[in-house]
């Protein structure tokens, strides 16, 4: 893409209401634009990072067999009396109407999903099942002030499963752990995100949580030195040992928490008289599980990992472009030429590029962008580099320039 036609402009500053450093450096280098506290729109940037975000989180989903589906934000209230979380989720969710017009946008889908299985499972012979969505939900957040890590309106992958045992439910429940730690390694994240015992209300002793260490987290989190399981401080005991190996070698962090996995039992499929006809011909409730993910929050996790001074530092795997490609100088003649064969090389190599072909801004002003926007590659051509035919490139996790022939360019880049 040509940055001539990219619409967003960088800010000179940071905004000056925002706290969190995914806020303030995402809006100023226009990935992201905020209509109220956590609520944002995604502009071009923010929303190619996005897409490789969920593009990432469908492939890991499909392998555990789950199928993909889409349903409503817009919930009538009766769904949520059936499970009697209408006056439950009172404070979160938001609710409006009367009588037979009430309605509330869903944080959840669990009310929504039950009922759907129920129409398509008679026997034990029709489970296990696991769908999921990528979907908009709600939450009435009193006072959101850390970016993307809180939202008002934001999407969440959400994928239910329903089975006729624990043990069923158990080998899916690991299968879809092992699925979460492959997402958070292909975002970045794989290094720095813990599995973390939290507590699991009636059905499990625990739940699981996948948090990511970072001091703007709004988590406590003790990782445990011995075996990399991290517990929650809700559930810590006076002792404060690991419930996995009981060592006592804890370090207390902050964390984001980047997902959950919550063993359900037949917390929702009773009220809606979700059965399966069992081996002996009797009627017994499924068993459910839920599995979570922010989009919007993993992304400001990625943004709260990856930054320095000068702005955003994307992973490959997410990066709205690979290559930030940059003409510095009179765009006339040979440079202007050569240049723009570069950009078209890279597009033949199937290598997603930005080209800062704009005329009105400086040499430094292009320079400072780069770094802002924070693509993995800078690829620099200028009179200098012509002279031998060359296109410099660099990381931007590096200090180091190097002169590559325009042959060479696509091979060293996907190397
Ligand atoms: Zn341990």
């Amino acid at each position: 893409m040509r940055q001539s036609e990219l619409f967003t402009k960088t800010q000179k500053a940071f905004p000056k209401d925002e706290v969190s450093a995914n806020a303030r450096l995402l809006i100023r280098a226009g990935y992201i634009e905020k209509l109220m506290a956590g609520v944002f729109s995604m502009l071009p940037l923010g929303f190619r990072v996005r897409e490789n975000i969920m593009r990432i989180i469908r492939e890991e989903m499909n392998a555990t067999g789950a199928c993909e589906i889409i349903m409503p934000a817009l919930h009538p209230k009766s769904v949520w009396e059936t499970t009697g979380r209408w006056d439950e989720m009172k404070s979160v969710m938001y609710q409006f109407g009367e009588g037979e017009r009430a309605y509330g946008l869903g944080p959840t889908h669990e009310e929504v999903i039950a009922p759907i299985v129920q129409k398509h499972v008679n026997s034990y012979l029709d489970l296990p099942i696991a769908l999921y969505q990528i979907q908009v939900k709600f939450r009435n957040e009193e006072r959101p002030k850390s970016g993307l890590l809180r939202g008002r309106e934001f999407t969440m992958k959400d994928l239910y499963s329903f089975h006729t045992n624990e043990e069923s439910l158990n080998v899916f429940y690991d299968r879809v752990k092992e699925a979460y730690r492959g997402i958070f390694k292909r975002v970045g994240l794989g290094d720095t995100t813990y599995l973390t015992l939290a507590s699991g209300g009636s059905f499990s002793q625990y739940s699981h949580e996948f948090q990511t260490v970072s001091d703007v987290g709004e988590d406590t989190i003790y990782l445990c030195k011995a075996c990399s399981v991290a517990v929650n401080h809700e559930i810590i005991t006076e002792q404060k040992v690991c419930p996995e190996c009981n060592s006592n070698d804890l370090v207390k962090k902050n964390a984001i928490e980047v997902g959950n996995i919550f063993k359900l039992g037949t917390r929702f499929s009773e009220p809606v008289g979700l059965m399966y006809r069992d081996t002996d011909g009797t009627q017994k409730p499924v068993i459910m599980a839920s599995y979570g993910i922010g989009v919007e929050r993993l992304m400001g996790a990625i943004v709260e990992t990856y930054h320095d001074d000068a702005g955003l530092i994307w992973p490959q795997a997410v990066a709205p472009f690979i290559a930030h490609l940059l003409i510095i100088g009179e765009q006339t003649g040979t440079l202007k030429k050569f240049a723009d064969t570069a950009y078209q090389s890279m597009i033949d190599a199937d290598i997603e590029v930005l080209y800062d072909d704009r005329t009105d801004v400086s040499a430094g002003e292009k320079f400072a962008d780069a770094d802002l926007l924070g693509l993995p590659w800078r690829l620099v051509v200028s009179n200098s580099t012509l002279a031998e035919d060359k296109i410099e490139v660099k990381k931007r996790t590096e200090k180091e320039k190097k002169l590559i022939a325009l042959k060479e360019l696509p091979k060293y880049i996907t190397k």
